[in-house]
């Protein structure tokens, strides 16, 4: 195995199997840069690609920080309708970008079937539009994801309180006005970003209002062309 990679048993939570899942040693992480939508790359290994934890046994899948952080409900809902079809596929060792692009398929699969909210949607459909950016060849499905994740944070936007896990009104707002600036949605991108740049609030994150004003006038050159 690669030597910035270790794995390690855990249970899965859902069917009770332990199984290995691989992780990628911290000291293997250097990042090379980071784009204006957060996604990061890096010199060496990507952690990324090892993010998406898959349970071979029964087709569970999850971000390693929230695998084991499941309901008895869900368990349940996924036992009934992901089990019977799963047929078996195992994501340890070393990982390809495709490798990881199904991994994080799969998370999607299992966040549809328990009902996620749209911020852990947009969180999965975010990652998998940065995977097609390092593929290099593939930018309209990176673009199909960028406009998924993009519809997520709007109804993150819309219907769940702040913070939504991690995320801040702040950062989702951003997220909306750069995604929309991606999509080529240049009048809806500057909505977004003047209301983040004239919010009192946003002025207590300094990086983020930065970013936010290279962005807005980047976008507002576009719409001048
Ligand atoms: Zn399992």
């Amino acid at each position: 195995m690669n030597e910035f990679l270790y794995s390690k048993e855990i249970e899965c939570p859902v069917c009770l199997h332990k199984i290995s899942v691989t992780k990628v040693k911290s000291r293997g992480c250097k990042v090379q840069k980071r784009d204006s939508d957060f996604c990061v790359h890096y010199e060496t290994i990507n952690p990324l690609f090892y993010d998406a934890w898959v349970c071979k046994h029964c087709g569970y899948a999850a971000q390693s920080d929230k695998f084991s952080n499941i309901s008895y409900k869900e368990c349940d809902v996924l036992k009934e309708k992901l089990m019977p079809k799963w047929k078996g596929r195992s994501f340890e060792g070393e990982r390809t970008i495709d490798d990881a692009l199904e991994a994080f398929k799969l998370i999607l699969i299992s966040h549809q079937i328990r009902g996620v909210n749209a911020s852990e949607l947009a969180k999965v459909c975010m990652r998998i539009a940065w995977l097609y950016r390092f593929k290099g060849n593939e930018e309209e499905k990176e673009l199909e994801f960028v406009e998924y994740a993009l519809k997520f944070y709007s109804q993150t936007y819309e219907t769940e309180s702040f913070p939504a896990d991690k995320l801040d009104e702040n950062t989702c707002t951003y997220m909306i006005a750069e995604l929309n600036f991606r999509a080529g949605n240049y009048e809806e991108s500057v909505k977004w970003f003047s209301r983040l740049i004239g919010s009192a609030e946003a002025r207590k994150n300094p990086v983020l209002m930065e970013t936010a004003r290279d962005q807005f006038q980047l976008v507002k050159e576009k719409l001048k062309k």
